[in-house]
């Protein structure tokens, strides 16, 4: 298939003012921290400097646990549900109000294609936000007793694929809940959690209700190991949650872990093609691959496998990669220079553990942190590439024979946090779907999200709920 050409569509960045240089946000208002040190966020793209972002120490976190706690005790925990809906109704709002410019400036900090950003990543955030709103005044219908109590103050601590979508998981649910935030983003994507901070403020959210601290793997250990927090949210890598269960272990604090993923997309004989390959595209290549629940692990039926390969291949090839912000880019930029290095390596691994590799032919631009889409065949279960979580844009294939065969091989893993099923046999869908360990099962299609359906894991992958009504659970005192 011919790879047509396009006209360059590259979206505005005149929508986004940039400042040089950001405080933390710590009792409604943004201020320097106590040491005084900062740090950049740099585009992924470009490797172009953004702006300057201040480090939080040990000091800010307390002060921002303070803020938190004063808000809970004096403000947020003494208004009543409807009052607290009325500012999430009006967060979602301002969402709305400024997605594009919170669109644009995900694709910059972040490297996602801005078609993502603008049309999953922000419509999500507002959706997770009017959901929840929905939520607070409802709560004792949620099934947790007729008068559910929040927590206290939540430590929050979010990776950075999804910026601003998990600052919404964490968020959303706490305040509905009646609790106060302290949030951590990643060191990488700062800026839409520092954007957010300024809508709470046109938000007119009571100060010391959400507070924002920016810095690297010190600030969020700070932050969890405070012992002025009731709760601890984490999205992240299953060995910075094994540190964070360690040291919260001897707490009463409430945790919840969502971490890594080695998902498998299963696609049976029966399966409708073309379908099935947007699927399986879908599932990998989408944010680059930086997804823990990304479809990472492709089990073909092996009297299909030929077909789906060359339609895979075929497809791929259209694929176009390049500038985040052209509105016709597909695959955009590795988030960072240190996840670019972890992706080739493990790659290279892949290739001396004999599996074949194969990308499209794809020129990657010089600046900026880049991998073309790539397909390793000939995977067997033992290959690191089948074990471990790449989160990158690179997929494993492996076959089998039938449907038991199938089950095994998906469950084969230490990770249980989604699956996809591909056939049109509804019977199969559900004798996969009850027996895969998986937290989400999508049935012919993949990487579908939506704030009324909980998500989560099994083993490696964490524990708790985020989203629906189970997501409600980690915010309550039940
Ligand atoms: P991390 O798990 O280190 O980062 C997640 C968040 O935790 C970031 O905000 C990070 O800060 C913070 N953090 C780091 N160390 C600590 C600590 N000791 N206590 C509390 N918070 C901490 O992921 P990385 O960004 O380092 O990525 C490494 C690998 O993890 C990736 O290659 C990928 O495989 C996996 N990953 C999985 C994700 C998922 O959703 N399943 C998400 C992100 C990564 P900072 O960013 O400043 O380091």
């Amino acid at each position: 298939m011919p790879k047509f050409e396009y006209a360059p569509a590259p979206e505005s960045r005149a929508i986004v003012s940039l400042r040089e240089s950001y405080g933390l946000f710590i009792d409604g208002e943004f201020g320097p921290g106590v040491d005084g040190r900062v740090f950049k966020t740099i585009s992924p793209a470009t490797e172009e400097v953004l702006a300057e972002v201040t480090e939080a120490g040990p000091a800010d976190v307390d002060r921002a646990v303070t803020a938190a706690r004063k808000a809970y005790e004096h403000t947020w925990s003494q208004l009543p549900g409807r009052e607290r809906a009325k500012y999430l109704f009006r967060i979602a709002r301002i969402v709305q109000e400024r997605a594009r410019e919170l669109a644009v400036l995900e694709s910059l900090d972040n490297g996602k294609p801005i078609r993502e950003s603008r049309d999953v990543d922000i419509p999500l955030v507002a959706a997770h936000f009017f959901y929840h709103a929905g939520w607070a005044d409802k709560l004792e219908y949620a099934g947790y007793g007729p008068a559910p109590r929040p927590l206290g103050v939540a430590g929050q601590v979010i990776p950075w694929n999804f910026p601003l979508l998990m600052l919404a998981w964490k968020i959303a649910p706490a305040l509905a809940c009646g609790n106060t935030v302290v949030l951590k983003p990643a060191e990488t994507t700062p800026l839409t959690a520092l954007t957010f901070a300024e809508i709470c403020q046109q938000a007119d959210l009571p100060p010391g209700v959400v507070n924002i601290v920016t810095g690297a793997g010190e600030t969020g250990r700070a932050l969890v190991e405070h012992p002025g927090i009731d709760k601890v949210a984490f999205t992240g890598s299953t060995e910075v949650g094994r540190e964070i269960a360690r040291a919260c272990a001897s707490s009463r604090k409430k945790v919840t872990l969502e971490l890594g993923g080695k998902a498998a997309n299963i696609v049976f004989e029966d399966a409708p093609v073309d379908q099935a390959i947007e699927g399986i595209v879908n599932g990998i290549f989408f944010n680059q691959g930086h997804v823990c629940c990304a479809g990472s692990r492709l089990l073909v039926q092996e009297s299909v496998y030929p077909e789906v390969i060359a339609s895979l291949q075929r497809r791929l090839a259209t694929l176009r990669l390049g500038d985040p912000l052209d509105k016709n880019t597909d695959v955009g930029a590795i988030n960072s220079a240190a996840q670019l290095a972890k992706i080739r390596e493990l790659s290279e691994v892949g290739e001396a553990e004999g599996a074949q590799r194969w990308s499209p032919p794809c020129e990657l631009p010089v600046k900026g942190f880049w991998f073309p889409p790539t397909v390793f065949t000939g995977v067997s279960q033992a290959h690191r590439i089948a074990r471990e979580e790449v989160f990158g844009p690179v997929l494993s294939v492996l076959t089998f024979r039938t449907p038991a065969e199938a089950l095994e091989k998906a469950n084969n893993s230490p990770y249980g946090l989604s699956a996809g099923v591909w056939t049109e046999k509804g019977s199969l869908i559900l004798w996969m779907a009850t027996r895969l360990r998986a937290g989400v099962v999508w049935a012919n299609t993949f990487n579908k999200f939506d704030p009324t359906s909980p998500f989560g894991g099994y083993k490696e992958s964490g524990y708790g709920r985020e989203g629906g009504r189970h997501g409600l659970e980690a915010y309550l005192d039940v």
